[in-house]
């Protein structure tokens, strides 16, 4: 049988940040510390020192040997993609070493009762969307106009022909359409080998618990105290630890925006499950009484969790819900309980510090965008360090990119919560009648229910900063957010297209792509054997 080739990064442009330009500029500081050696920390510092130990900057990552690392966050957006390409780090390097998997999008369940609309797929974009877009996009418009036509998202894109097929997005032959495929991975493999990726080039590391930040007259950061005894001073800080926020929030002062009014989940049970058979290509989220429950294949287990609010259920409801949706009421296996807060500082980078990671803010993991911000904050920050413009204007404009990220990123979320049409638990009650939304998404559902075409008002507000147009026509159709279907009226002569020929192609094309557990064998010849013991904490 032919084997998938070994894949080669081959990476189209929006995926990836400007390279550093080198050279002439001096250096902005000589010493920058970060403090934290989660994802965040070494995310953060490989691509610091991709700007700065070429200029003689000297970087160093501080690290509790008692604060843990928060453990979870197994899956990501294409734009890791982008963060590997930066670094010139080939899937064939990273992925066995951190047993990850491809992601084609997410499959959402149990979200919306709607006959027909029970369940859907997000789908990351892909070439192929060219063709399939547009027909989408009728069928959506004339649905909502009162035609009894087709127009869930499912039926269109060839992303969800290759998750739901348990197809590696990277095509067989040389097939001329880039999936924007993302990842899953093993969250403690992936800190870890980030870290020694960053000691190879160039950053140091000290285990140490910093017990004290030290402020200089004019109110930055001088240095910090550790536990273990001395003071270390630096010109520039990042703060990784995580909800902590230790120096931009407690030494700092910068205010929290907290966003539980418009997202109400603020705690998780997390526990593994073993894998096997086909691999599919996907996440799935599926809705539960008080929250959703995430599961993600790796290569050595899945990881499943629950995402709920304790203002509607307690950590042991919680536990026994996701335990028998798991059929593991008996089962021996620990379960994890995690606090998380959703909300963002109002300033992440701050006087002489950068806050990255949980420290700057959380939205929620539905659609696991917590290392897009993370990988954003610290690329972002290397274009200005490029740029060599560190003064007030530039701080305020680099803060006020990443606010309306951050909001752009919440309005999408708070929309698989708006929509839902759950019914059974005073959760989803609330979340349905939940008054608190920016105003550009109040203008946005309005649009949508006009019947008028939402993507231009998409990419002219905030909300297109979060997710593109594909995504927001997804949710509102996959939710099933149309007419009652007695209101619907047979379509007339060339109103639908032909969805059965729709359908061939995007099998015929589905075709170009391999399995998934044969691709990454592909990668991976000498993979170690599968197994449960490293779990993610
Ligand atoms: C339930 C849940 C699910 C998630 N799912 C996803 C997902 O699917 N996709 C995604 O992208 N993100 C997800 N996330 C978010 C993701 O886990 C985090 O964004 C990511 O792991 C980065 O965390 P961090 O490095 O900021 O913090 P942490 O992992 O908490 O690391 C903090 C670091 O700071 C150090 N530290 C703390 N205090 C001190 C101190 N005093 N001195 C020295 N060091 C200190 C600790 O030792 C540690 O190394 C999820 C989060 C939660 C809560």
């Amino acid at each position: 049988m032919e084997r998938p080739a070994a894949p080669e990064t081959n990476l189209t442009g929006p995926f990836r940040s400007a390279a550093p330009r080198g050279g002439a500029r001096p250096p902005p500081f000589r010493k920058l510390i970060v403090v934290g050696g989660g994802s965040a920390g070494w995310m953060a510092a490989l691509l610091l020192a991709r700007t700065l130990v070429p200029k003689g900057v000297e970087i160093e990552v501080l690290e509790s040997p008692t604060v843990g690392i928060i453990g979870v966050g197994e899956g990501s957006t294409p734009w890791l993609r982008g963060f590997f390409a930066d670094l010139g780090i080939e899937e064939s390097e990273w992925m066995p070493a951190c047993n990850a998997t491809y992601k084609c999008g997410i499959q959402f369940e149990r979200w919306s009762t709607k006959p027909g609309f029970e369940r859907y797929f997000h789908p990351f974009a892909s070439m192929l969307d060219n063709l399939t877009m547009g027909m989408f996009l009728q069928h959506a418009h004339a649905r909502l106009n009162g035609v009894d036509i087709d127009a869930h998202p499912d039926r269109f894109f060839i992303a969800t022909r290759l998750a739901h097929g348990c197809k590696a997005p990277r095509p067989v032959h040389a097939f001329p359409f880039d999936i924007w495929y993302g990842y899953h991975f093993d969250a403690v493999l992936l800190g870890q080998f980030l870290h020694r990726k960053a000691l190879e080039r160039g950053v140091r590391y000290r285990q140490c618990h910093v017990a004290d930040v030290n402020r200089a007259e004019n109110g930055d950061i001088a240095s910090v105290t550790t536990r273990e005894g001395g003071t270390i001073a630096a010109d520039f800080f990042v703060d990784c630890t995580g909800f902590a926020g230790l120096l931009i929030q407690k030494a700092l002062g910068t205010p929290f925006l907290p966003y539980a009014k418009n997202l109400f989940n603020d705690a998780a049970v997390a526990m593994p499950t073993p894998i096997e058979g086909p691999i599919a290509s996907q996440t799935v989220s599926r809705a539960m009484r008080h929250g959703w429950m995430w599961r993600i294949p790796l290569t050595s287990r899945y990881g499943n969790g629950y995402v709920y609010s304790s203002s509607f259920c307690s950590a042991d409801e919680a536990e026994r819900e996701l335990r028998s949706e798991l059929g593991l009421l008996d089962d021996p296996t620990p379960a994890r309980h995690l606090k998380m807060r959703t909300g963002r500082v109002t300033e992440h980078w701050n006087r002489n510090c950068l806050a990255v990671g949980l420290s700057q803010g959380f939205i929620e993991p539905l659609e696991a965008t917590a290392l897009l911000f993370i990988q954003r904050t610290a690329a972002w920050f290397c274009e200005v360090l490029e740029e060599g413009d560190l003064g007030e204007a530039s701080r305020l404009r680099f803060n006020e990119r990443l606010n309306r990220q951050f909001e752009g990123t919440r309005d999408y979320i708070v929309t698989h919560y708006k929509t839902n049409s759950r019914k059974d638990t005073e959760y989803w009650r609330a979340n349905a009648h939940n008054g608190e939304l920016s105003d550009p998404l109040k203008e946005l559902y309005g649009l949508w229910l006009s019947g008028r075409g939402i993507a231009n008002e998409v990419r002219a507000q905030t909300l297109g900063v979060g997710y593109p147009a594909l995504s927001w026509y997804s949710i509102f159709a996959g939710m099933g957010c149309f007419p009652e279907p007695e209101r619907l009226r047979p379509p007339r002569a060339g109103e639908a297209y032909d969805l059965e020929e729709v359908g061939n192609m995007l099998d015929r094309a589905a075709l170009n792509y391999p399995d998934q557990r044969e691709a990454l064998a592909a990668i991976a010849p000498a993979r170690k054997e599968k197994s449960l013991q490293v779990y993610y904490w």
